[in-house]
């Protein structure tokens, strides 16, 4: 039997010093119990060793970040080629420009490029853009969607004021027909339709954009407002290397994009169309670190390396292998599951599994021999998943379905 010694040692020592112990998605309550993880050592490849010294094969990827592998050696490098020259000056250094020009002419609809450091930054300042743009102050976002910690949209009311919302309307993801009512109810006050490119919120099964929705975002945005801004925080670069919008068809004036981008070095981008270039100059949009070159220098490598080594096709190679696998295997079980979402970023929930019971079952099994999925939050498959790490896992899904098989 694994044990997570350590690692309840310092969940202990944590707790003692911070609120909650771990910051949300971090936090080992998200995860099984007491039978799973709660910190990391070391990671290389698609790998990561907890503080324990159990190894996983890792689906999660850092919550997406991790895109070429853990520690890639081309993107290591030019992070240390920038280290040495210093990282955080009073100006930016050339990268930043670099970069800058390599966003605008790799992402579809980017005229321009802001950097920042978390997706919470870019989202942040997509909204302010727009508002600032179009001269209206509301916002259309899917119910439950995640775009960040910002006052506007984020998802636990603790220490936001009722005022701070007011301004921020709901419609259910795919409900074309509703977020139709609701922009002709607010004609001329909504300043922008935040949308992820497809639905992947919390503990939900995921759903690509119907063609309906698609066709009433085109209907109903453009640069007389509201306009539209693509959330592509999470799926950014796991779709399409121009970004998730191209992907699904559609042309936003505002995307924003950071995780797999350089491949866990923290970097944000917030990109749009050159009608909106003014607006985003006259936001107020900064932060110490925002211009640091060895992020930079990070996401110009990750990029580059992606394109260079085809990255996405073996992401996507390996997760159909994935989903063809474990379709195969809960089938023949009769287990009754939902994979969904795009077999870069699945998910897989039970059927009858109300509280997630059984799919704490599922993932404590896996944590027991070697594999890390989550119970509640879509997984991660990257270009470093190779066939050999792919059969490994199916040998592990087939023991954790056995385990909820079972306990049913
Ligand atoms: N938007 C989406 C769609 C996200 O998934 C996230 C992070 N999970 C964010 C915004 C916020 O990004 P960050 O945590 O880097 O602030």
């Amino acid at each position: 039997m694994r044990t997570f010694t350590r690692s309840q040692e310092l969940l202990k020592r944590a707790r003692a010093v911070v609120p909650g112990g771990m910051p949300a998605h971090q936090n080992p309550a998200m995860l099984v119990r007491d039978q799973s993880p709660c910190f990391i050592e070391r990671a290389q490849g698609c790998r990561f060793w907890d503080v324990d010294g159990n190894e996983y094969i890792d689906y999660m990827c850092a919550y997406g970040p991790m895109i070429l592998g853990y520690k890639h050696p081309a993107v290591e490098e030019a992070a240390r080629g920038q280290a040495a020259l210093g990282d955080c000056f009073n100006l930016p250094g050339p990268i930043w420009v670099d970069l800058a020009e390599r966003m605008v002419d790799l992402i579809a609809a980017a005229d321009w490029v802001t950097f920042g450091k978390n997706g919470s930054d870019a989202c942040n300042h997509a909204v302010r853009v727009a508002r600032a743009f179009t001269h209206r102050g509301k916002i259309l976002m899917a119910a439950a969607a995640y775009h960040g910690i910002g006052s506007w949209c984020t998802p636990n009311p603790a220490g936001i004021t009722g005022e701070e919302r007011v301004q921020v309307l709901t419609f259910p993801y795919n409900d074309a027909d509703f977020l139709q009512a609701l922009l002709d109810e607010h004609r001329g006050e909504v300043a922008a339709v935040v949308v992820t490119p497809f639905r992947h919120e919390f503990g939900h099964d995921q759903e690509m954009p119907t063609p309906a929705f698609i066709e009433a975002l085109k209907a109903g945005c453009s640069l007389e407002g509201p306009l539209l801004v693509v959330d592509d925080v999470r799926a950014g670069f796991r779709l399409h290397m121009r970004g998730s919008a191209e992907y699904i068809g559609l042309k936003p004036h505002l995307s924003c994009f950071s995780k797999a981008m350089a491949n866990g070095y923290p970097i944000s981008a917030c990109v749009g169309v050159k009608e909106l270039k003014d607006a985003a100059a006259s936001v107020f949009f900064t932060g110490s670190f925002f211009s640091g070159g060895v992020a930079l220098a990070a996401a110009l490598a990750t990029l580059n390396e992606m394109e260079r080594t085809k990255a996405l096709d073996k992401t996507f190679h390996a997760g159909q292998m994935l989903k063809d696998g474990i379709q195969a295997q809960a089938k023949a079980m009769g287990l009754g599951i939902c994979y969904s979402g795009p077999v870069t970023i699945p998910f897989m929930t039970f059927k009858d599994d109300p509280d997630f019971a059984k799919a704490k079952t599922f993932c404590a099994a896996a944590y027991q021999e070697g594999v890390f999925f989550h119970p509640y939050h879509n997984w991660f498959v990257s270009a470093a998943h190779t066939d050999a790490d792919i059969e490994e896992t199916l040998t592990v899904t087939e023991k954790a379905f056995r385990k909820v098989k079972e306990s049913t």
